[in-house]
């Protein structure tokens, strides 16, 4: 089941950028047969490995600094209410949130305001924003499981977002890890335009995934089939200023993994003939073999932990865990999946059928290797694994 990265030779076929509609787009990286959702939970591993498959190719648009997978097929993506992709039982994650969430109740002065969260997961992020500023929330998910209300002032519908909800008029949109899966971001843009059209001055956030991030900084777990898109701080720019939405500010987020925009509405066009993106080329240049070289490594310790007959784990069933145990399925050390989020436990990772489990579990089939997906959390693996007195060895993957 594991599948091969092998190079394809650059090609410029009749490509269109779906951030700029430019044509001057090279494939650079491709990876076959991934898992087409990684975030589905499935209830046995039979069923977990006939988890559909699809292939990525990645594709760098010269004209605006944007990648995204050319061989995507919006057919394929279904989200449904066992879609689970909530970071928020990290400690470290809750506590980047809550700061997340204070900054902009402050710096906007949002008080007594409508907001709107399109994506909202569950909507924990959007109570927060409520909370801290007496504001009132509407969230739309179609991967929502709860109550249309949450608390007083919070409501959430399971649906998507789009323009007939004008009405609410919000004083902030926010919009995070969403936009990366939207194969037509221009006609979300639009539409995004005209909701709040008739609002005076309002503030939209966005957070999406940082391509630098996975390029430059070799995260390459995060290529995953459900992301369309990856941004650079250049091509999410490009996005927004065809959209006459000004970027008061586009920093990077959470140590680099993410970027975030604030955007307000601009009162006159911008030009954008002069957009020269130049922050990538670089790393596109090297990927295919930097990517090639750590798969590499990573397939050599595994294959000496298999011949010594130690096992391993790996901590985290998200995108990176999974994508990691595609591309090593062959190994058979790995015999399970760590995740602190209840709602995956008893369930089975798409492609390979590895089984998660809760932490609790390391007691009872203690591993020689804790492989941990994600440097963020190193810490706080770390700690929780030593509180409960295992001490298997832990690398980062
Ligand atoms: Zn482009």
């Amino acid at each position: 089941m594991a599948h091969s990265d092998a190079a394809q030779d650059s090609s410029r076929e009749n490509y269109c950028c779906p951030v700029c509609t430019g044509t001057d787009v090279e494939t650079f990286f491709s990876m076959s047969e991934m898992p087409v959702l990684c975030n589905v939970l499935y209830d046995s591993p039979e069923e977990a490995r006939k988890a559909p498959m699809g292939d990525i190719t990645l594709g760098f648009c010269e004209t605006c600094g944007h990648v995204y997978n050319v061989d995507f097929d919006p057919q394929r993506m279904v989200y449904s209410d066992n879609y689970e992709n909530a970071l928020h039982f990290s400690p470290r994650f809750q506590a980047y949130q809550e700061n997340l969430a204070e900054r902009l109740v402050k710096t906007y002065q949002l008080s007594g305001k409508n907001i709107v969260e399109i994506g909202c997961g569950q909507g924990e992020f959007l109570a927060l924003l409520c909370q801290k500023g007496g504001n009132r929330g509407t969230g739309f998910d179609p991967s929502y499981r709860g109550a249309e209300k949450i608390g007083e002032s919070v409501r959430i519908f399971p649906e998507y977002f789009d323009e007939t909800h004008a009405d609410l008029r919000p004083d902030l949109v926010v919009c995070r890890h969403v936009l990366e899966h939207i194969d037509q971001p221009i006609p979300f843009m639009n539409m995004l335009a005209k909701t709040i059209a008739d609002v005076p001055d309002p503030v939209i956030f966005f957070e999406v995934p940082n391509v630098l991030f996975t390029l430059r900084d070799l995260s390459v777990w995060d290529i995953i089939y459900e992301h369309v898109s990856y941004f650079s701080p250049d091509s999410l720019r490009y996005l927004f200023r065809r959209h006459r939405l000004e970027d008061v500010q586009l920093t990077d987020l959470y140590d680099g993994q993410f970027l975030g925009i604030d955007a307000r509405k601009s009162a006159t066009e911008f030009d954008l003939s002069d957009h020269s993106p130049d922050q990538l080329g670089a790393f596109i240049e090297r990927f295919t073999e930097r990517f090639g070289h750590k798969k590499a490594t990573w397939a050599r310790e595994l294959k000496s932990l298999s011949k010594e007959g130690r096992t391993a784990v790996v901590w985290g069933s998200g995108s990176k865990g999974v994508t990691f145990l595609n591309l090593m399925s062959q190994y058979p050390c790995i015999e399970y999946v760590v995740d602190i989020n209840p709602r995956k436990h008893g369930k089975f990772v798409a492609g390979t059928g590895h089984p998660i489990h809760p932490p609790t579990r390391l007691q009872e089939a203690p591993p020689a290797v804790i492989l941990v997906m994600n440097p963020i959390y190193q810490d706080e693996i770390t700690e929780m694994v030593r509180e409960q007195g295992i001490q298997a060895e832990i690398m980062l993957v």
